[in-house]
């Protein structure tokens, strides 16, 4: 036996794989395509010949597929679904909510241990002290789990037993990503649509990092609150700053998608009388 499987060697099953390697645990891996094993192999993995050995090889099994559609293709057959009986099972590849409560009554349904797992990390952080997983499941399972996992994400954070948390959590946050990557990009255009260093502007968007940190804080605290009345900035004057984007980005002849899906959001809730407002009241036209 050795002390951990991981099934699936992609960019983030390598790294999971990898780190547990070099803490000096015995590791088994396998993956579809198998060469992806190799550097593994060579620096001390052990290659099973099939998933079902590879959850025989191990008390503890990490899963890090595409996707969980990925996993029930690999788990769902007879024999793998036998060698789990016993064993706990990490799930780690991303999916939602639902998909982890089911998964969890497959596990279970199964005889084994489950915990699901969600990343907030790339691949070449895996590892590291202040790297983040989050975990849901049975909290003894977490308990048993917790070593190997810090040895993944010195940052694992338990969310508790209810088994949706971490792929609820990790969706809000790649929601507030998606966002970003938009308007990074967005902005972008207008700095190159007047001359403007495109990586000053990632660079000045890094040193602002505290202050819309803080303003994150402070959105997630009005919303949970409801404290939207007597705000330091009006919801108004954002929505006409930003109608302003439109404008904007109709002068310089650039693309103006974002700024126009903006707009008419803030402009929706400037008509719904949010005007004066938080902007964190933009919420409620998303509500209704
Ligand atoms: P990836 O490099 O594309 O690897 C995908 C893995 O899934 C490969 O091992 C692939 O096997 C396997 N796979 C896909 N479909 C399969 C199937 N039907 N049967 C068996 N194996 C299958 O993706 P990744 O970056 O490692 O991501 C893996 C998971 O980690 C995803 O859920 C992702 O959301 C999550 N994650 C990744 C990152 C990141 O930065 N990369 C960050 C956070 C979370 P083959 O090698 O045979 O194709």
């Amino acid at each position: 036996m050795s002390e951990a499987t991981v099934i699936g060697l992609g960019e983030m099953g390598a790294a999971l794989a990898g780190a547990l390697v070099r803490s000096g645990r015995s590791v088994t891996v396998w993956n579809r395509t198998g060469a992806k094993a190799e550097q593994l192999v060579r620096e001390g993995a052990a290659l099973a010949p099939s998933a079902a050995a590879a959850v025989h090889a191990s008390p503890v099994v990490v899963v890090c597929v595409s996707d969980y559609a990925a996993t029930r293709a690999l788990m769902e057959t007879k024999e793998v679904a036998a060698a789990l009986a016993g064993r706990t099972l990490i799930q780690l590849s991303t999916g939602t909510p639902r998909e982890a409560r089911d998964a969890e009554a497959w596990a279970l349904r199964h005889g084994a241990a489950y915990l699901d797992g969600a990343i907030l990390a790339w691949p070449r952080q895996i590892g590291g002290a202040d790297t983040v997983i989050l975990a849901s499941g049975a909290r003894a399972t977490y308990q048993r789990s917790e070593a190997l996992l810090k040895t993944l994400a010195g940052g694992i954070t338990y969310m508790g037993e209810a088994i949706g948390s971490s792929s609820a959590l990790f969706a809000a946050v790649l929601s507030y990503l998606a966002g970003r990557w938009i308007s990074l990009c967005h902005g972008a255009l207008i700095c190159e649509a007047e001359g403007l260093s495109v990586a000053s502007f990632g660079a000045m968007l890094a040193s602002l990092a505290p202050i819309l940190g803080a303003d994150a804080r402070h959105m997630g605290d009005v919303i949970e609150k409801g404290t939207y009345a007597n705000p330091e900035s009006a919801l108004k004057t954002a929505g006409s700053d930003i109608g302003r984007l439109v404008q904007q980005a109709e002068e310089a002849n650039i693309n103006a998608e974002f700024p126009r899906f903006a707009a008419a959001l803030f402009r929706r809730a400037i008509d719904a009388g949010h005007g004066a407002e938080e902007h964190a009241a933009l919420i409620k036209v998303l509500r209704a």
